[in-house]
């Protein structure tokens, strides 16, 4: 294996997927560093602004299907909660869903991915399946400003209410633009009984 795994090197060396320079990393230092994180609030916690080298790697990730780029992306989301939230305010993660049509068309649920990663680093589970999204909805990208509550509402359930009783939840996505998506799932969450819902994004759209 050790062997194969030289000789792939050769072939194909590391690189950073973001900006294509050799080395062992799929999201380097220097890509890194081009992060503008975002101070922390309450409740709603974006990593950084969604733009350079953030903004490619997602793309990567969701559109160039990168999947690989679940574990850098997912351990820096873990790093930011380790330092800014703690530990003690989750007891687990639910990643935003998406309509099972997407879901099938993309193959993967990026928010999921990411969540999945936190949680192998934080020792924290991933509930997935908790919250279900009933209907299709446009991109929020494309909508105006006043429609976009209106296209989310109502587009979310949760399937076992004993399950979020008391229980304190973050929500984990990708991008936060407009915040109606995220904020359709924290009303859901709160009705059936959840104590606490923070939202933990790896991205903030400006
Ligand atoms: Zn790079």
């Amino acid at each position: 294996m050790q062997f194969l795994k030289a000789i792939l090197d050769l072939v194909f060396p590391p690189k950073c997927e973001i900006c294509n320079s050799l080395g062992p990393d799929l999201f380097c230092k220097k890509c890194f560093a081009q992060i503008s994180y975002l101070k922390p609030s309450t409740f709603v916690h974006s990593i950084g602004i969604y733009e350079n080298a953030l903004k490619k790697a997602i793309k990567k990730f969701k559109y160039g299907k990168k999947t690989e780029l679940a574990k850098p992306l997912g351990e820096i989301m873990a790093r930011y909660i380790q330092s800014n939230l703690g530990r003690q305010f989750i007891d687990f993660f639910v990643p935003v869903p998406l309509y099972h049509k997407r879901y099938h068309e993309r193959g993967f649920n990026q928010s999921e991915l990411l969540s999945h990663q936190i949680s192998i680093m934080m020792g924290i589970p991933t509930v997935i399946g908790l919250l279900y999204r009933l209907r299709e909805t446009i991109p929020q990208f494309d909508l105006p400003k006043k429609d976009r509550f209106k296209n989310v509402k109502g587009a979310f359930a949760v399937t076992a209410p004993s399950f979020v009783e008391n229980r304190k939840i973050a929500l984990i996505d990708d991008i936060y633009t407009t915040g109606s998506t995220i904020s359709e799932c924290t009303k859901v969450l709160r009705e059936a009984g959840a104590q606490e819902v923070h939202i933990i994004t790896l991205s903030r759209a400006m």
